[in-house]
C-alpha cells in the first residue's frame, strides 16, 4: 500500500485534495516544526539571549530559502503571513484606494473577490473580465479592459484552484506595465506546482500559501512585494528590535508587514519545505504531472463525465473539476470517501466567480487535486471507485 493510501483504523485513505492543502507533509517538514518548538522556542527578533537568537536565525534562514525559491533577489521583500488569504488582502487593501480602477479575471478565489467586494464598497471600480470555459484568462480581453480607462492594477491568479488552468502571467505583466498599472498575483496554486520566479514573471506582488504545493504546514503564507512598492500594512503592532518607543509602525521590510509574534514553527516548516523543493522540485513536479495526466485521461473515459480544465497536453497545475450527468458532486464525493476512502472536494471551492464562469454555480463540481506522495495505485483506485459509483 502506498504512503498516501495509508489505513486509518480499518479505513483506506487516498488523499486527492491537494488543491486545499497538501498531505502528508514530508517528514523533514514535520521534524522542522517540532524542532522549532523543542529547540528554538523563544520569540525571534525579540531578545539577545541564545535561544531568541537561534529563533531569529531560523526565521532568517527560512526567509532566505523562500526568496531563493521564488526568485526574489532580496529576502527582505518576502513576508511571512498567516496564509495566502492574508497576502491577497494585504496586496489589495495596501495598494488600492477609493477612485482606483482595477481589472480582474473571472476565475478568482474568494481570497481576492471578497476583498475586492469590500474595496468596491469603498470606492474602487472593479472590472471583471470573463475567462473561457477551461478557466483560461483571455489576454486580449484583459488588454482591452485595461486600455479602456486609466487602471491602477491588473489582478489575476497564477493557476486556477478549480480547473488547474495556468494563467498567462508574464503577458499580463507586460499589459499592466505598458499601461501604467501594477500586476498583483494570487499564487496560492502556483508555488510548488510551477516554477515561480517573481523577477522573470515581472510581478509587482505575489501572494502564496505555505501549505499547498510548497508542502509546508497550515497557518503560513508568503507575500512578495516588489522593492519600493509602498503598500499600506494591514496590522500595526510589535515588531521586536529597533526603536520600539516610536508610536508609528516601522517602515522597514520585512518588519512593517509582520506585526506581532510570528508563527515560528510554521515558518521553520515552510523554510525546510522550500529547501526540499529547491532540491527535488522538478523531479516531484514531473511525477505529479504524470499521475495527473493518468487521472484526467481516466476521468475523460467515464461515461457522462464532463471535466473542466485545459486539454491534457496544455500546461496546468494538477487540479481538475468534473460533473456527472448521473449524480450530484456532493453525493459522489460522499460515496468515494465511504466506499473507497478517497478524499476529494465537492462544492464551489471558495470560488463562486470561477463556477459562474464554468456554468457550475448551481451544482458546484467535484475537484481532484493530485500532489506529492500520490501513487499510481491512488489514481487507479479513485478512478475504479468513481466508475463503479457512476455505473
Ligand atoms: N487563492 C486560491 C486560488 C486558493 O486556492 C486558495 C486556497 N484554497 C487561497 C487563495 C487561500 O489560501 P490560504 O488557504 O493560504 O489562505
Amino acid at each position: 500500500m502506498s504512503d498516501s493510501a495509508a489505513t486509518v483504523g480499518a479505513a483506506r485513505r487516498i488523499y486527492l485534495d491537494h488543491g486545499a492543502t497538501s498531505y502528508p507533509k514530508p517528514p523533514e517538514v514535520i521534524d522542522a516544526v517540532v524542532n522549532a518548538m523543542r529547540e528554538h522556542g523563544a520569540n525571534p527578533g525579540r531578545g539577545a539571549y541564545r535561544m531568541a537568537l537561534s529563533a531569529t536565525r531560523l526565521v532568517f534562514e527560512a526567509r532566505r530559502s523562500l526568496a531563493e525559491l521564488m526568485g526574489a533577489p532580496d529576502a527582505r521583500d518576502v513576508f511571512f503571513l498567516s496564509g495566502c488569504t492574508e497576502g491577497c488582502n494585504l496586496m489589495l487593501k495596501g495598494l488600492l484606494s477609493a477612485g482606483d480602477r482595477v481589472v480582474v479575471s473571472s476565475m478568482e478565489h474568494n481570497a481576492v473577490s471578497r476583498p475586492l467586494h469590500a474595496l468596491g464598497d469603498a470606492g474602487v471600480e472593479v472590472v471583471v473580465v470573463d475567462a473561457d470555459r477551461a478557466g483560461l484568462v483571455n489576454v486580449e480581453a484583459m488588454e482591452s479592459a485595461v486600455r479602456a480607462a486609466p487602471t491602477r492594477a491588473v489582478i489575476c491568479q497564477h493557476a486556477s484552484n478549480v480547473t488547474g488552468a495556468v494563467q498567462p502571467i508574464a503577458d499580463l505583466a507586460d499589459i499592466a506595465h505598458e499601461n501604467g498599472a501594477l500586476l498583483l498575483v494570487d499564487g496560492a496554486q502556483g508555488l510548488g506546482h510551477l516554477d515561480v520566479d517573481v523577477s522573470t514573471l515581472d510581478v509587482d506582488a505575489y501572494a502564496c500559501s505555505g501549505h499547498k504545493g510548497l508542502l509546508g504546514p497550515q497557518g503560513v503564507g508568503i507575500l512578495y512585494l516588489r522593492p519600493g512598492l509602498d503598500a499600506r500594512e494591514l496590522l500595526q503592532g510589535g515588531t521586536g528590535g529597533g526603536a520600539s518607543e516610536e508610536p508609528a509602525q516601522p517602515m522597514g521590510r520585512p518588519e512593517r508587514y509582520e506585526a506581532g509574534t510570528p508563527n515560528t514553527p510554521g515558518i521553520a516548516g515552510a523554510g525546510v519545505a522550500a529547501r526540499l523543493l529547491l532540491a527535488h522540485g522538478s523531479e516531484w513536479r514531473e511525477e505529479e504531472q504524470r499521475l495527473f495526466r493518468r487521472l484526467k485521461e481516466g476521468l475523460l473515459e467515464i461515461e457522462g463525465v464532463t471535466v473542466f480544465g485545459p486539454a491534457t497536453d496544455e500546461e496546468c497545475v494538477p487540479i481538475c473539476s468534473m460533473v456527472s450527468d448521473k449524480l450530484e458532486p456532493d453525493r459522489i464525493a460522499f460515496m468515494l470517501d465511504r466506499t473507497a476512502g478517497v478524499a476529494v472536494r465537492s462544492g464551489l471551492h471558495c470560488a463562486p466567480w470561477a463556477h459562474r464562469t464554468l456554468g457550475t454555480l448551481e451544482t458546484g463540481a467535484l475537484r481532484f487535486g493530485v500532489g506529492h506522495g500520490n501513487t499510481d495505485a491512488d489514481i487507479d483506485v479513485a478512478l475504479g471507485a468513481l466508475a463503479e459509483i457512476l455505473r
